[in-house]
């Protein structure tokens, strides 16, 4: 039987991590389910081998499995691995900054084809507002497999919906331009009227 996928999108501090650990751990207390953490190697916050979210009142950390961004397949042997381990299959798989790996929309339908829950959290846009990864391309496997899309909310500080993640180099916007990776840069979530993006074209 095909698995089913659960997607949880938004900009930065929507509790993405958090509403991903809180049905993991859901799944484990409830229909006693094992179930696999994974995390990307780009996913710096909390050290490897833990996931864990930025929201001080939610499930706090969790620990993964690190793999690395540009081969998720590498998992495929972990999870044969696990079921060998604990004598039974892995019925779900939460995936967290899914946003950073590579080819995931050909590894999540492998891996709900192969009849595993799928769970996956990250970024919808990245600071330029452009789709960030497969995370988008995912909403087609929700309508082909069956599951949910939940759009995590963010608020800016007007206090009107965020759906932009503002970048800050040194609390100033990002330019359009600048490097991905910038040492001392941070992120908060704005509204369409707070969001900028110095140097964008169109
Ligand atoms: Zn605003």
């Amino acid at each position: 039987m095909q698995g089913k996928l659960e997607l949880m999108m938004g900009p930065m501090r929507s509790n993405k991590t958090a509403e991903l650990l809180r049905r993991a751990d859901m799944r484990r207390q409830y229909a006693k389910q094992f179930v696999l953490v994974l995390k990307p190697s780009d996913d710096t916050k909390g050290g490897p081998g833990v996931v864990e979210s930025r929201n001080p009142n939610g499930h706090g950390k969790m620990d993964a499995i690190t793999f690395n961004s540009t081969n998720p397949w590498e998992v495929l042997q972990a999870i044969r691995d696990k079921e060998q381990e604990i004598g039974k299959r892995v019925e779900s798989i939460a995936i967290d900054e899914g946003q950073f790996v590579d080819q995931l929309f050909l590894f999540t339908k492998y891996l709900l084809d192969a009849g595993h829950d799928v769970l996956v959290a990250g970024l919808d846009l990245d600071f330029r507002a452009l789709p960030f990864g497969e995370m988008l391309n995912l909403t087609w496997l929700v309508n082909a497999y069956g599951g949910s899309i939940t759009e995590c909310m963010a608020y800016c500080a007007c206090g009107a919906r965020a759906l932009y993640s503002q970048r800050l180099i040194d609390g100033k916007p990002a330019a359009y331009d600048s490097p991905i990776k910038v040492p001392g840069d941070s992120y908060e979530p704005r509204c369409a009227d707070h969001f900028v993006l110095p140097g964008k074209q169109h």
